[in-house]
């Protein structure tokens, strides 16, 4: 049993993009910690797999495909979760997309397709969650920002854009829900090794090959304090704080789970 403050028993969580990596670890975290977890993610096997593994270890899970871009999509899901679980306590927006192009190769449509699944698939998620959470006067809408928000990165336009964006419209959600008794905050994590990033370990025969992976990671791994990159369970933690009463004062905050790497006020 968690301590009191990360208890969720009795409550509902969406997680989103929670197939694979950072969301799937939070999905297993909130669910060890007691919540009813809806899994979305737009690939469905993936999902589907992370819902069993918390049933094996005796959760409570739903699965559901997903694809963020689709609003119609979101407010079925969000209308299920409620028509099914009865609230939505917790809302993790997770689900993202990597795009690497400098300011000169960029074109529109790799802008609208970042922008499309981070940024407008985390507000429309905010959307539809919070019409539900405002009838409840409580939750918790958790986004996921990135380092990439503290630093300009080379190649990272669309994307250090996009979560710029959803850190600024986790600041309004916090502003204009907080009143009605509903938080907001972003999490900004530093590198974490997840399908997202393992590319940079593809070896020459195009497989994963570790000593590739580790030797793109070095210089990151020198400036971290913590002398290491990041697993989607230290991730996960922070998504369990900002879920729970342990964090029932905290708002339009981003938490940055980095290693150290990065310090800003
Ligand atoms: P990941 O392992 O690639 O997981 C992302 C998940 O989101 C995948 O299952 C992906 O499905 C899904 N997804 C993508 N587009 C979607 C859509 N339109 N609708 C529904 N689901 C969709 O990546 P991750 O590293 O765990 O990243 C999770 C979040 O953390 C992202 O927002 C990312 O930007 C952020 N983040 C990651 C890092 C890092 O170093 N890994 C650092 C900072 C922030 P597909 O596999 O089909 O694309």
């Amino acid at each position: 049993m968690p301590l009191k403050a990360y208890d969720l028993t009795g409550r509902t969580a969406l997680v989103t993009g929670a197939a694979s990596g950072i969301g799937r670890a939070s999905a297993v975290l909130l669910a060890e910690a007691g919540a009813t977890v809806v899994c979305a993610d737009r690939d469905g096997p993936g999902v589907r797999e992370t819902a069993e593994l918390i049933e094996k270890a005796g959760g409570a899970a739903r699965a559901r495909q997903l694809d963020v871009t689709d609003r119609a999509q979101i407010a079925e899901t969000v209308a299920e979760t409620v028509r099914d679980h009865g609230r939505l306590d917790v809302l993790a927006a997770i689900a993202g997309i990597m795009h690497s192009s400098s300011v000169l190769e960029t074109d529109d449509a790799d802008l609208d397709r970042v922008l499309g699944v981070n940024f407008k698939g985390v507000l429309h998620s905010a959307q539809e969650a919070a019409r539900v959470m405002t009838a409840q006067r409580s939750g918790s809408i958790i986004t996921m920002a990135s380092g990439a928000i503290d630093t300009g990165a080379r190649g990272l336009l669309c994307y250090s854009v996009s979560k710029a964006a959803v850190v600024q419209l986790t600041r309004t959600l916090a502003t204009e829900l907080g009143p009605l008794g509903i938080r907001a905050n972003a999490i900004a994590p530093g590198f974490i090794r997840t399908p997202m990033t393992s590319h940079y370990g593809t070896g020459s025969d195009g497989s994963f090959d570790e000593t590739v992976q580790a030797r793109a990671e070095a210089s990151l791994v020198r400036m971290a304090p913590l002398g290491r990159v990041g697993t989607p369970e230290d991730v996960a933690g922070s998504v369990l704080f900002l879920a729970s009463d342990a964090s029932a004062f905290t708002t339009g905050q981003i938490l940055r789970p980095n290693g150290g790497v990065a310090m800003p006020w």
